[in-house]
């Protein structure tokens, strides 16, 4: 099990290929769904880990978890997609973006 997980469909699409699935077919089925998912090396990599960096951040700074907001960084994803979709875009929702700017602040 991984988490986020990989989309739904994936998962499906290696059920069928059955319980051990040749190096080929798996390799086939990744080429279909890439860039959905975040595979070995994959260069948006580093900014997934930012995110996760700035979320232990922002627990530190509130003593809240997460962000309800799916475009904040601070969102807790659940699926890769979600959380590709909220840490390359690199966006704070506007409560987040104004306490990590007050933060900034502070610190002058
Ligand atoms: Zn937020």
């Amino acid at each position: 099990m991984e988490a986020p997980a990989k989309p739904r469909e994936f998962y499906l699409a290696q059920q069928q290929l059955g319980g051990r699935p040749s190096e080929e077919a798996v390799a086939v089925l990744k080429q279909q769904f890439r860039g959905r998912f975040l595979d070995h090396d994959d260069p948006r990599l580093t900014e997934v880990v930012k995110g996760y960096a700035m979320q232990a951040v922002a627990y530190l700074l509130t003593g809240e978890a997460f962000c309800d907001d799916p475009d904040c960084r601070l969102f807790n994803a659940h699926w890769q997609e979600e959380m590709l979709c909220a840490q390359t875009a690199d966006r704070y929702c506007e409560r987040h973006a104004s306490i990590l700017a007050a933060r900034r602040g502070d610190e002058r």
